[in-house]
């Protein structure tokens, strides 16, 4: 398998040559120059399987230049059911009627995100000592990429994190999460600023091209492709908790933010996954309801972009959606560079109503969206505790909002269950006037030791510190 750039570099580029990238060259990002077919008989084979060997095969249809039994070994490595707390590792379970939850969130920071960075950890350890190489991992966090990141890299060899967080403004719960990993290679950075002030200084030290070069500075955001295919493989394992024939088919709800999540299962249903509708689900910030609604990509200034109560969907413009809109566009990488590079990036929007490619989009990918606010988000999950006696969290309860407004008799329906309810702790005692239960391994992590270093918000300062620490 090669891969290629969205926006028209046709240079076919390995698996672990893009694994330690970001962006394209030009500025796109990597798909897979097509997307491999699973076939019936194969599916039906699958059904066998345990989450890590599941993960091996689809793996390994988009990675070969790793030997497969060390592909095999990592997979083994990464889904146990000591790091994710079940055999399953996503169990699906129902709560009513053809509405279904796939738990995605039992890793260590109780967060979707682990699903792949636990993944990546391994895969750039692997890669790392493979080219005798290290990687200084720079980041910026409001909360769960930091922690997911932190977690999935402590204690890897050939690497290290030093991640940003705005001082104070983290819930507890999260800082407590983060500040007490007292590995060596694992650096937490509170800056005296908001999260758009940590976000410049990362942004200024990537652009000081000596500097990242000499220092070896990487990021693990969510356009990394290996990120996206880790995601992959959870929607042919919900698929097959949910049905026992292979002709059936399901549809999945995405609570969605940066498109990084539901372009996982977009891939999956290009692969022959018989899913019906990905139904995308956003919350105040609609820019993604928005274009599944009218056709119209609209990007939202800082100004217009809220904070809401489901805080990891609080995004103006969805980093991966470029993705889609390439296949959308019937893979024309010169049209997408025109929608991306001149249109969205001088602040403004593209409009595919008109177009034939938008009428058909979703007859023919799937995609259905809708939108939830604070008081729906609030409803429902006083909704699901009473009818059900479960809670959900906030960014889960606005997929379960939206799903059931597009759920169809007799299709199970499975909305991705993306944390856990104690990660937003104050929006759920607002719902149900009860704390959410915290699993046994956060018992008490407030009071542990921290290890956390206090910062300016000054980029000469930061780079300092690297500087003395790789
Ligand atoms: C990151 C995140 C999302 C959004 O996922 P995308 O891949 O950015 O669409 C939703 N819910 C939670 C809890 C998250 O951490």
């Amino acid at each position: 398998m090669r891969y290629i750039s969205t926006r028209g570099d046709q240079t076919a580029r390995r698996f672990c040559e893009i694994l330690l990238e970001g962006l394209a060259p030009d500025g796109g990002l990597y798909l897979p120059v097509s997307y491999p077919t699973v076939e019936r008989a194969t599916l039906r084979q699958w059904r066998q399987l345990s989450y890590a060997d599941l993960a091996f095969e689809i793996l390994s249809l988009y990675i070969d230049d790793i030997p497969p039994e060390d592909l095999k070994t990592l997979c083994h490595k990464t889904y146990t059911a000591d790091v994710f707390g079940t055999e399953a590792i996503v169990p699906v379970r129902r709560l009513a009627g053809d509405l279904h939850i796939e738990a995605l969130s039992n890793g260590p920071t109780l967060a979707f995100k682990d699903m792949a960075m636990q993944l990546l950890g391994n895969l750039f350890e692997y890669e790392l000592a493979r080219r005798g190489e290290i990687l200084n991992i720079l980041g910026a966090t409001s909360g769960d990429t930091g922690s997911a990141a932190e977690y999935a890299m402590r204690g890897k060899k050939g690497v290290r994190v030093f991640m940003t967080s705005p001082k104070g403004r983290m819930s507890p719960f999260q800082q407590a999460q983060m500040f007490s990993l007292l590995d060596e290679n694992i650096h937490n950075i509170a800056i005296e600023g908001v999260f758009d002030d940590c976000q410049d200084i990362v942004k200024a030290v990537s652009n000081d091209l000596a500097f990242k070069s000499k220092h070896r500075i990487g990021t693990v955001n969510s356009i990394n492709w290996a990120r996206l295919l880790a995601q992959v493989v959870y929607y042919f394992a919900g698929y097959l908790q949910a049905t026992t024939d292979d002709d059936q088919r399901v549809s999945f709800t995405v609570p969605s933010g940066n498109f990084g999540n539901v372009c996982a299962g977009h891939v999956a249903r290009m692969m022959g996954l018989p899913i019906d509708q990905l139904v995308v689900a956003t919350n105040e910030n609609n820019v993604l309801d928005e274009f599944f609604r009218t056709g119209i990509y609209r990007v939202r200034a800082s100004a217009e972009t809220y904070e809401t109560s489901s805080p990891s969907m609080d995004i103006s413009k969805a980093s991966n959606f470029e993705r889609f809109i390439y296949d959308l566009l019937g893979r024309d990488g010169a049209r997408v560079e025109a929608l991306f590079q001149d249109a969205i990036n001088q602040g403004g929007q593209f409009d595919l109503s008109d177009t034939p490619e938008f009428k058909a989009a979703a007859a023919r990918y799937g995609f259905v969206s809708g939108t939830s606010t604070h008081a729906d988000r609030l409803a429902t999950i006083r909704d699901v505790f009473n009818r059900h006696g479960e809670m959900i969290d906030t960014h889960t309860a606005d997929g379960v909002k939206v799903a059931r407004a597009h759920v169809k008799s007799g299709t199970p329906m499975l909305v991705l269950e993306t944390a856990l309810p104690i990660k937003f702790a104050e929006t759920i005692v607002e719902a149900t006037g009860q704390e959410p239960p915290r699993p046994a391994k956060f018992e008490g992590i407030e009071a542990l030791p921290k290890r956390v270093l206090n910062m300016p918000a000054d980029v000469k300062q930061v780079k300092a510190y690297i500087e003395a620490n790789t």
